[in-house]
Formats: C-alpha cells, structure tokens, sequence
C-alpha cells in the first residue's frame, strides 16, 4: 500500500541525519494523526509515517533498509497504529503502540476511542528459519487461523445482508448513562452494547455467524522471505490479520523471523565464516583444500605458502544471496598438529627439527634475538 520508499513518505533525502527524520515525523504525525486530521485516508497516512519513522529512526533497521530495499525490506516496522482497538487474536499479539516520541507529544496511550466501527486486529507470527534459508530467501506456506467476513452473510451479520437502526441507540452507536450523585446529574457517553457501536444491528441475525459478521477459517498462506532476514525482522502480508467490523479494514499477519544457529557457519552482517583445518605441511608449502558451501556444494581454495593460523581467506559470492551485492564466505584457516606420526612422518619432521637447528644456528638466531631485546641491534 506504501506509495514510495520511506524516506518518500517522511519527505527527507536519503542522506538525512536523525535530528531531520525526527523533526520530519513530528509534524507529520501532527498533521496526519486521526483525531486531529479529518481527511478519509489519515489513518492510512498516519500508520506509513510511523513505520516509516520506526525503521528511519533506527540505526540497525536503516541500514538493513537501505540494503535490501523496499520490496524486499516489507515494512519490519515494530510499531502499528491499531486506531485504539484492542488487539487479541489466534496468535500472540505483542504489538508496542507507537513507541515513546508518540508518547510524549499526545499524552500517551490515546487515539481512537470506540468510534464508528472497528479495524481488525494484527497477528504475529514468530517462524523459524535455517541459516541456509536466511542466505538465499525461502517462500514458506503457513497456516493462519484468523476470522473472516462470513460468507453466508457478506460480513453483515445479517441473513438477509440488510441492517436496521439500532433500537437501543437510534443508530449513534453510544448510548447515554444517566446517574443520580451527590453532585448532581451524571451523563457518560459509553459504546452501545446491543449494536456494539455500529449504530446497526442485523434485520434477521445469520444463523452461521450468529449475527457477528465473522467466521474462523484456516487459510494458507506463503511467505516470502527475503536473501538477508535476520532475527527479529518483522514481515507485513497485508490483510491477513482478522477481520474488521463490517466495513472498517482488515487487520495484518506479521510474520517474525527467527535465524537458527548453524553448526559450521556464523554470519556476520552479509558474510559467512566457516573454518578449514590444515595441517604444518599444507601451511608451510601452500596447498589446495575442499571447502563446503552453506547449500553443500564443494569449492576448492587455495591456501598460500606461509599462512598462518587464524588468517582468514575470502570467496566471494558464497555469503548472503542479496541481489546486486552478494556477501563473500570467510574460511578462517585452523592450523593443526598431528598428534600420531606415522615412522616415516616421524623421521621426516626429526630431520626437519635437524635442519632448522643448523639454520637457526648459521644464522646466529639466537644471539640476534638477544641483541634485539638490548637494543642493540641497528638495521
Ligand atoms: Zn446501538
Ligand atoms: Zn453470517
């Protein structure tokens, strides 16, 4: 639904710093805020600011949406604007609000109120991933248990699909509570309970839904997730959240990525590190060696002459699949000692021991490195 990138919805250039992104969200979300802004699309308006603002405004998450984009990137905002409605669904529903600069400037916890009728919920779903699934993007299929427009009626609740005013109400949705105080009379506005607001109730109640407009389905769904997710990023699909109340909009699935932890391989931003084992001899005279790739393919890797422990070699490619600038495979080079020697292997390194003795020694090594440690060594 986002008309253009996040930096198009908060109006600033892509090189804006924070203090321009924060003087840019506050006004907006001043002007758009639905109980200030009386145009139809405010809420839609307000809802892209915020997440716009909760990815601008976060190091972490900005610099992750500048790499993958905005497709790809769909919305991993935390926060969602819910216009008061209360949340609860199928799944955990965690959602913060809008975070603390929101807090600040309209007195915290405010917005909506009962109002005309309800915006469905969001839904979270948290979904493990493989590493493997992580560097190259997978479509999942999920299942998702959420409530619908009961087709029998259209959503209306009603079986002929024809509402009639509210009796109770005489269609405001709100009824007045008059009590008798001390004070005097007392009149509080509160949400109709016969038509839950709606200021209409149904002319013969669905005998499917009983007259609530909804149903409980199990829907499948696929997602698709990104080359590059990480822990914690969150995916919008859009209108797979539980239904409004009849006419208002459905809520949204997010879907939370968790990465799995993979025995040989640790990302480290678009790259990967596995290790290699080599052996003195390899290291000494330079080699070749066979390194596996995270989707099990095998490339072969030169190891230099001289190479020294915990050095690390670089194939480039074979990190993060992200389009356009793929991440390289770090393979850190672990030097290691036989324990067993074969007679053979055993009389080779004997004379090897041999030979650097009598280098170490025509080269006067030892003295040299006493020299060095008085400082009496000139270059
Ligand atoms: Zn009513
Ligand atoms: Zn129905």
């Amino acid at each position: 639904m986002s008309a253009g990138s996040y930096y198009d919805v908060l109006g600033v250039s892509r090189d804006a710093g924070q203090q321009e992104i924060k003087k840019a969200y506050r006004n907006l979300a001043r002007k758009y805020h639905p109980d200030v802004c009386k145009e139809p699309d405010a809420e839609e308006k307000f809802k892209e600011i915020n997440e716009a603002y909760s990815v601008l405004s976060d190091e972490q998450k900005k610099a992750q949406y500048d790499n993958i984009g905005h497709e790809a990137f769909t919305n991993a905002s935390k926060g969602s604007y819910s216009g008061g409605g209360g949340y609860g669904g199928g799944f955990q529903a965690d959602f913060s609000g809008f975070g603390d600069i929101f807090d600040t400037f309209f007195g915290g916890g405010g917005g909506g109120g009962p109002r005309g009728p309800k915006p469905g919920a969001d839904l979270l779903l948290r979904m493990k991933i493989s590493l493997r699934d992580a560097v190259f993007g997978v479509d999942r299929e999920v299942e998702v248990y959420h409530s619908e427009a009961c087709p029998d009626c259209d959503g209306t609740g009603s079986k002929t699909k024809k509402m009639r005013t509210c009796s109770k109400c005489g269609g405001s949705g709100q009824i007045r509570q008059v009590s008798q105080s001390i004070f005097g009379q007392f009149v509080r506005m509160s949400t109709c309970p016969s038509c839950n607001g709606r200021g209409k109730t149904p002319e013969e109640p669905c005998s499917k839904c009983g007259g609530s407009g909804h149903t409980r389905v199990k829907r499948k769904v696929t997602v698709h997730i990104p080359a590059g997710a990480y822990t914690g990023i969150r995916l919008r699909m859009e209108g797979y959240g539980e239904a409004g109340d009849y006419g208002a909009p459905v809520g949204d699935l997010y879907v939370e990525v968790l990465v799995e932890e993979h025995p040989k391989f640790v990302r480290t931003g678009d790259n990967l590190e596995t290790e290699v084992k080599v052996t003195p001899a390899q290291a000494a005279v330079g080699s070749k060696v066979e390194v596996k790739t995270i989707d099990e393919r095998t490339v072969e890797l030169k190891i230099p002459a001289g190479i020294q422990h915990g050095t690390a070699l670089r194939i480039p490619g074979e990190g993060v699949r992200r389009r356009g600038r793929p991440g390289d495979l770090l393979v850190r080079v672990r030097l290691v000692v036989p324990k067993k020697l074969s007679d053979e292997e055993k009389e080779l390194y004997e004379k090897l021991l041999e030979l650097e003795k009598k280098s170490s020694e025509k080269k006067g090594f030892f003295k040299d490195f006493v020299d060095k440690m008085r400082g009496g060594s000139e270059e």
